[in-house]
């Protein structure tokens, strides 16, 4: 592709896109290992899975924009996320904190109290801490306020996201799957109205409200498994809500508010350092694509909602760009999970997939303990002092982020603070450095521990407790590099490998921490 193509497919001009590693570290007289950048972004997608994207995967031309804008940046392939589900791996990317660590942090209830203690050192206090200002904007999905049958929605909620570390928020609480569907904003929920109260509950319906299971034959979206409680905007979710009519969200704008919300922050805190999470609602269920995106990539929805993803990195990179400040930030574009194709609705992900191949030909999906489950996109960028167009095979998980992201940005991380996250900066700014990390957890919420050779999962009905298995021989074990797709257990072949990882994750436990 030439210089003009990647332009016009960036959707940028020529006066606003600087070609990556025009302006060299050395041409600052900064050497690139003592930078540090004025600014992070930080794009969590949502069960995007490892062969999602398609400068990752074999299906061409899903994700335009971010395929051209990866040649300004580094493409890693051997990231994990310390879960194949949400809640936990979010919990371990702010907390620096393998979330198996506390009690009470796996699939959290759309009303769950907030799960990060406000006292604990977190990702995004630290980054306040280096002078930034923190911003966190989409989902959410660690709880706010205390929790079942005492949050009030209809005042201030406290504690908040906020109380973590984050100067302002704008979240969806849990999932879009989940009530309360609505936004809530530095801790209060966007457009309420007193009139209208909203009440939550994940136990029984209200009187006169509709009902999923009853009235099937209405819902826009119909459910295949779970999603048949309250039905918002026609469309079936988990938990029951009445009241709130005017804050409900409306699914096909997510996206745009989200998006809108994110370059909003950036824009009032161009004059600042500043660090953003955005956590996008693509392309988790129910995935309801702004009309324009429909039908975009012959897919259905499930495709829809990638490209609308990729839309959005689009507009906050631009963004950057408007802002003069793109050369002083660097940007992280991850996701939380493997992916799923049938996720409890009729949304004809499974018949419209066709060829595609959302784990990259990986074992395994989200809810599983095997690699398509685990393994996500990871694209570092930060031109100007990180070289383009480069691959890195560096091993480390996203709960390497807090500590990484603190060392870049010269913040001390107090003791005892992030203790299993490793400062993986040195393979961001140079590719060929190796990862100073050796072992990395998973759960799902069966635990494994992985090694960039080997992956050994502990015994099934463990309770996800290592403690209480007697022989580790009864777990699975694979050669990741002569068995990329864990079809060949080898547990009882290589009991000498088998019983060392075991012995490993047995200690991360007992030890409280691993780095
Ligand atoms: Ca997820």
């Amino acid at each position: 592709m030439n210089r003009r193509t990647f332009l016009k497919t960036l959707g940028l001009g020529a006066a606003a896109w600087v070609a990556p590693g025009c302006r060299s570290s050395s041409a600052t007289g900064i050497p690139a290992t003592s930078r540090r950048p004025r600014n992070i972004v930080f794009i969590l997608a949502d069960d995007i899975g490892y062969g999602d994207l398609s400068c990752y995967g074999p299906t061409p031309g899903l994700t335009p924009f971010i395929d051209a804008y990866v040649k300004s940046g580094v493409r890693f392939t051997h990231v994990h996320s310390p879960s194949s589900v949400c809640t936990p791996t979010r919990f371990s990317i702010f907390t620096g904190s393998y979330a198996w660590r506390t009690p009470g942090t796996f699939i959290a209830p759309g009303d769950a109290a907030l799960l990060i203690p406000p006292s604990w050192t977190t990702l995004q206090r630290l980054m306040q801490r280096s002078g930034m200002v923190t911003g966190a904007v989409g989902k959410w999905h660690l709880g706010m306020g205390p929790g079942p049958g005492k949050t009030d929605w209809n005042k201030p909620i406290s504690p908040s996201a906020n109380d973590t570390g984050f100067d302002y928020t704008f979240l969806m609480a849990a999932t879009a799957d989940r009530v309360p569907c609505v936004y809530v904003e530095n801790g209060t929920v966007v457009g309420l109205d007193p009139n209208d109260p909203i009440e939550v509950n994940y136990k029984h319906n209200y009187p006169g409200e509709p009902d999923g299971k009853r009235d099937r034959a209405t819902l826009k979206m119909d459910w295949d498994i779970g999603h048949n409680m309250a039905v918002i905007n026609g469309i079936g979710r988990i938990g029951y809500m009445k009241g709130g009519k005017k804050a409900i969200w409306k699914d096909e704008e997510m996206a745009d508010v989200f998006t809108e919300k994110a370059c909003a922050f950036m824009e009032r805190h161009k004059d600042e350092p500043f660090f953003l999470y955005l956590g996008t609602n693509d392309i988790h269920v129910p995935r309801v694509p702004h009309p324009r995106f429909v039908g975009s990539t012959g897919m259905g929805v499930r495709g829809d909602a990638i490209r609308q993803f990729d839309d959005t990195v689009r507009r906050v990179i631009e963004k950057l760009y408007e802002l003069g400040l793109r050369e002083e930030t660097l940007v992280v574009i991850t996701s939380d999970n493997g992916p799923v194709l049938n996720d409890g609705y009729k949304d004809h992900a499974v018949e419209l997939n066709g060829n595609h191949l959302p784990n990259n030909g990986l074992k395994g999906w989200k809810f599983t303990p095997y690699l398509g489950g685990t393994r996500v996109p990871f694209i570092v960028s930060w031109p100007g002092t990180i070289p383009g167009g480069q691959t890195c095979d560096a091993h480390f998980s996203l709960v390497d982020l807090a500590a990484t992201f603190a060392v870049l940005r010269g913040v001390n991380i107090p003791e005892k603070a992030f203790p299993d996250s490793y400062d993986v900066s040195a393979c961001f700014l140079d590719p060929a450095q190796p990862s100073p990390r050796k072992d990395l957890i998973c759960q799902d919420p069966l635990m494994s521990l992985c090694t960039k050779r080997w992956k050994y999962i502990l015994p099934a009905g463990s309770g996800n407790n290592p403690l209480k298995v007697k022989d580790p021989t009864l777990g699975r074990l694979y050669d990741l590099t002569n068995d990329p797709t864990e079809n060949k257990n080898l547990a009882k072949q290589r009991p000498d490998v088998a019983k060392q990882l075991f012995g490993r994750l047995k200690a991360a436990v007992i030890q409280g921490h691993t780095n």
